[in-house]
């Protein structure tokens, strides 16, 4: 039988009622002859609570610990979707991520899914079963240890398992009705698309829209999945919500198609360091060992032989950056005046892959900017987005203002 996969975000699971009502939508697909894997997710609110606990017992803690904490919350879905739809007649049950195996890295946290044997859950598919529900976010190293595929993973598990099984699609239920031009909850005039390009998503995912994580976006581009996004809290019709697929099967579109923003940046000055070779090496190999994600990076015009180096990377970072920089200090590999950390500014992006071909799009957007006095910090940009840091309390501002100026809620 035709295989399909539906992941359910953490709202859409929040509570009994919705456990019941996603398994409703599961028994739809069951009757129209699919066999169903479940992805879920932990109810909403969990996975932050344990997230929560884990810093509260230990702030620089070991990440499998963590790992073997926060990946407890997708296991009670897990079980309560599997006896949800027992309770409907529909032959279910549960997996964790250990027990398919989800074989993955063992980058904990982060790690990525290797490998996904199918034989065990088509083994029961052919016996009868019709749903597997498979704990999302979750899978084991090489030795044997619990891992977690960092904050919204279960998209990248939906997309994996699609993937290994050869499914027909993989819908994405989650609390919107399809990806828009920006967040719904950020500007009222957002509007959704009925599809947006792989390479766009990707662009989109990874500055900052949590609508899907990165990873998945990358997965379903690699092994041409059929990636759907739409809402667990509507009826839904075969062509809801929003579809994200090639670039040739897309025919409208603006320059700009969409803007990301990423509200926890921290940008980071090394203050009066010496302009030699090997300086950049120096400064960024360390954050790198230290698992620092440094994003952006300006190096200002230097004089008498020194400069500043500026770069961002996320809030939660900073302390392991400023440890790790330290060190480097210490070691005699760098030499700074001083370190300065400002956890005050967001990014804001516009992407679209429309600015291959047509220029202006960075006048436009820091004119934009200019307008509303927004300053800008540090800009970076890509053949297919700009992105600049601004001071936090101006995200929303600059969200609704390019928005506007790019004329995103009309179609092109
Ligand atoms: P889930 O718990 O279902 O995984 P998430 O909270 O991870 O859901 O992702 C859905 C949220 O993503 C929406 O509620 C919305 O606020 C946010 N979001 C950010 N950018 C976009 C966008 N461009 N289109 C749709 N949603 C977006
Ligand atoms: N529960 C995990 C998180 O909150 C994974 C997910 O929901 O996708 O990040
Ligand atoms: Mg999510």
């Amino acid at each position: 039988m035709p295989v399909l996969v539906m992941k359910f975000g953490g709202t859409s699971v929040a509570t009994l009622d919705r456990i019941r009502r996603a398994a409703k939508r599961v028994g739809v697909e069951v009757s129209k002859g699919y066999d169903v894997i479940v992805i879920v997710s932990a109810m909403s609110g969990e996975t932050n609570k344990l997230v929560g606990y884990v810093n509260e017992t230990s702030p620089m803690y070991d990440a499998r610990e963590y790992d073997a904490v926060v990946s407890a919350g997708e296991n009670v879905t897990a079980g309560l979707m599997a006896l949800t739809l027992q309770e409907m007649d529909v032959p279910a049950r549960s997996w964790q991520g250990w027990q398919v195996p989800v074989r993955t890295t063992s980058v904990h946290s982060a790690a990525r899914i290797e490998e996904i044997p199918t034989d065990n859950i088509n083994a029961r598919f052919a016996q009868g079963m019709r749903v597997a529900v498979v704990a999302g976010f979750q899978g084991v190293s090489p030795e044997g240890r619990i891992t977690t595929l960092g904050r919204g993973g279960s998209d990248t598990t939906a997309v994996a398992f699609a993937a290994a099984f050869g499914a027909d699609r993989c819908d994405i239920y989650t609390d919107v009705d399809g990806v828009y031009t920006t967040d719904p909850r950020i500007a009222d005039k957002a509007r959704k698309l009925d599809r947006i390009a792989f390479e766009e998503m990707l662009e989109l995912a990874s500055l900052g829209a949590k609508v899907l994580q990165t990873r998945s976006v990358e997965l379903a581009m690699r092994y041409n999945v059929k990636l759907r996004v739409l809402s667990s809290f509507e009826e839904q019709s075969d062509d809801a919500g929003t579809l994200v697929c090639s670039e040739e099967e897309i025919m409208e579109s603006n320059v700009v198609s969409g803007i990301a923003y990423s509200r926890d940046e921290a940008k980071m000055t090394l203050i009066s360091v010496a302009d030699r070779p090997g300086i950049a090496a120096a400064i960024f190999g360390p954050l790198s060992e230290a698992g620092v994600n440094v994003d952006m990076i300006v190096q200002n015009i230097s004089e008498e032989g020194r400069t500043d180096m500026t770069f961002s990377c996320p809030t939660d970072q900073v302390l392991r950056a400023e440890k790790a920089l330290a060190a480097a200090k210490t070691r005699g590999e760098v030499n700074y005046h001083d370190l300065v950390a400002d956890t005050n500014v967001a990014k804001v992006s516009a992407v679209g892959i429309g600015m291959r071909s047509q220029s202006g799009v960075a006048a436009t957007m820091f004119r934009t900017l200019s307008n509303e006095g927004i300053n800008i910090k540090v800009i970076a940009t890509s053949e297919i987005k700009i992105s600049v840091l601004i001071d936090r309390k101006y995200m929303e501002l600059a969200v609704q203002a390019l928005h506007d100026a790019f004329e995103l809620d009309k179609v092109a």
